[in-house]
């Protein structure tokens, strides 16, 4: 299958340190793969969303080189393939709707004695399943995805199992066990750790998961290269995947930038942007990151690109 990456960037703020990482090591694998590299802006959840970051971050990544072989898209846009996708869902019986406030689910948690551990969210406890009494006369919310579908006797999952699965990923029951490129093997109970997770939101935006899952998918991705902060969403991504019928992706989560107090660097705890003036520079940082080599005295940023990519061959598996 011919190669196609992407890095999907959020335009809540221009490309920092952090970021560029996970462009740069995704553009480099591609082109390390002879692949094709996309970019797309993930708008969806367009309060965090800061006007013309999407145009700074692009024009941040023309100057470190790294442009996409095809026209970006825009998430926002494409609201009506997210909604095919939910329907889709909702008709196969694997998606229902949802009327619990965040005080009604904190409340449900506690009244099946589930305990609250700090930083962590608790599993949705599942009220607004049919089995359970559905939406009790209360309007629907949020939409969510049955993490239960993968069950011995649940009875899509026929035709669910029949889809080939690739080498890597195997479910059972809410369990996904997938390898990780860089971190290895890895797995899940989905059922456990998240619940039935949202795909639409109450306040009627999309959910990052779906918008993620169909546009991986409809954009052809066969490799998602990115944050290691997002590698505890892929067991997620790949239940969806099963549920709508659509390839998994291979995964490589590449190593966080961290601030100064040890947190990841993100654009939330103030990140500076990247300097526009200084591109290698940025970039070399990054490179670093990714165990490449500095480039040689006097190489512009396409030299310094060409020879990472040659390294990068050797140093991360192909697959
Ligand atoms: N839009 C996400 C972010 O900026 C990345 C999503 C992904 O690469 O799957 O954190």
């Amino acid at each position: 299958m011919p190669y196609v990456g992407r890095f999907a960037p959020s335009p809540t703020g221009p490309l920092h340190a952090g970021s560029l990482v996970a462009a740069l090591a995704s553009w480099l694998d591609a082109r390390a793969q002879g692949g094709r590299w996309l970019v797309r802006i993930e708008d969806v959840d367009a309060p965090r969303c800061v006007p013309g970051a999407d145009r700074l971050i692009l024009d941040q990544l023309a100057r470190c080189g790294l442009v996409p072989d095809e026209p970006p898209l825009w998430q926002s846009q494409r609201g009506a393939l997210y909604q095919h996708a939910l329907d889709q869902l909702v008709d196969a019986g694997l998606a229902y709707p949802c009327a619990c406030s965040r005080r009604d689910i904190e409340q449900a948690q506690a009244e099946r004695g589930m305990a609250r551990v700090r930083g962590a969210e608790l599993p949705y406890p599942g009220t607004c399943r049919p089995e359970n009494g559905g939406l009790r006369g209360r309007p629907a919310r949020a939409w969510r995805l049955r993490t239960d579908f993968f069950e011995p006797n649940w009875p899509a999952n026929h035709e669910i199992r029949a889809q080939a699965a690739p080498h890597s990923v195997a479910i059972s029951g809410s369990v996904v066990h997938w390898t990780d490129r860089r971190l290895g093997p890895q797995q899940q109970d989905v059922a456990e750790t998240v619940g039935d997770f949202v795909l639409r939101r109450a306040d009627g935006l999309w959910a990052y998961q779906l918008a993620v899952v169909v546009d991986d998918a409809a954009q052809g991705v066969t490799h998602v290269v990115r944050g290691e902060d997002l590698a505890d969403n892929t067991p997620r991504q790949i239940l969806l995947q099963r549920a709508l019928g659509l390839p998994t992706p291979s995964y490589l989560h590449t190593p966080l930038v961290l601030a100064a107090d040890g947190e990841k660097l993100s654009k939330q705890n103030g990140a500076e942007a990247l300097p526009l003036h200084d591109p290698l520079q940025a970039l070399t940082a990054a490179a670093a990151r990714l165990g490449l080599p500095a480039p040689m005295t006097e190489a512009t940023v396409p030299e310094a690109l060409i020879a990472w990519t040659s390294a990068w061959s050797v140093a991360w598996p192909m697959r």
